[in-house]
């Protein structure tokens, strides 16, 4: 028997069970018009995927087994502080693409051929259709279990917290009680994308034990360099790698690729494809050369 055949049975055997059946089977069918979006790989690989899944489980289960050091030691911090030891524990932890799933954002703009745009994003947020991160709920019960606040450092707008908010509490998400962990993009005067305020916010009162993210910026401001600036930052930073930042893998967006593009997000999408393909170091074999 080849291995379709159990398939098209269960297909020919389902047709029959109801009309709903049969628009599902067509669903299922190959589309004959793929979009040529860029997006594509990236989308199918963080929503389909194992590879994704096991390794954002990895990364929150090194997390959460590194916490009980750093909480003993009075010394450790994720943001070098030198005077930190009396102050109770924190976590600061981004949101999107690091605590929340937004992939089916990404995979409508495949499906529709369309940008990342502000207006559809807004939408997005407001349906509150988040997912959470496979492993994070593990890891921040955990740590609130301990007596750890986990403050989110997120670049989504302050007038979208009360929809972000909502869509965590019912995730199972800690939301930190009588205090706003909620730090939002423009919440209050001098936080803007640059996320350096609002770490600073958080360690005048608190030992950061941690720091979780997609993205470079959500640890050092050193995220908007060029790009050899962003590694030879990077080589500085290491061993906070290996100890208390971590870091989850997006390969839909982020600073790794407008830095590819000058952060100029004015350019057309085809321009910055462009720069995007000149960034690459590529070997050619002798026939393509
Ligand atoms: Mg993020």
């Amino acid at each position: 028997m080849s291995r379709r055949a159990p398939v098209a049975v269960t297909l020919a055997a389902a047709a029959l069970l109801s009309p709903l059946t049969a628009v599902a089977q067509d669903a299922a069918a190959p589309s004959t018009e793929a979009k040529p979006n860029d997006l594509l790989n990236a989308a199918l690989w963080m929503q389909e995927s194992v590879e994704y899944k096991a390794n954002a489980v990895g990364i929150f289960a090194f997390a959460k087994a590194r916490l009980d050091a750093a909480l003993t030691d009075k010394g450790a911090s994720a943001l070098d502080q030198s005077d930190a030891g009396d102050k109770p524990p924190a976590i600061i932890i981004d949101l999107d693409e690091t605590a929340i799933d937004n992939s089916a954002y990404e995979s409508g703009l495949v499906t529709t051929n369309a940008d990342y745009s502000s207006k559809t994003w807004a939408e997005w947020v407001d349906a509150k259709q988040a997912k959470a991160v496979p492993g994070v709920l593990d890891y921040l019960g955990y740590a609130d279990g301990k007596g750890v606040k986990i403050f989110y450092v997120s670049n989504r707008t302050a007038d979208q917290e009360e929809a972000t908010r909502a869509n965590m509490q019912a995730l199972g998400f800690p939301m930190g009680g009588n205090v706003d962990t909620f730090l939002m993009n423009k919440e209050k005067d001098g936080w803007g994308s640059d996320k350096e305020a609002r770490r600073q916010f958080v360690a005048n009162e608190y030992r950061v034990v941690a720091m979780v993210g997609d993205n470079y910026g959500d640890f050092t401001k050193a995220a908007g360099g060029t790009a050899p600036e962003r590694m030879a930052a990077f080589e500085k930073d290491q061993a906070h790698f290996t100890t208390d930042w971590f870091m989850l893998a997006n390969p839909t967006y982020g600073s790794w690729e407008s830095t590819a593009f000058g952060n100029d997000y004015k350019l057309s999408a085809d321009q910055k494809r462009a720069m995007k393909q000149d960034a690459l170091e590529p070997w050619t074999p002798k026939a393509a050369q």
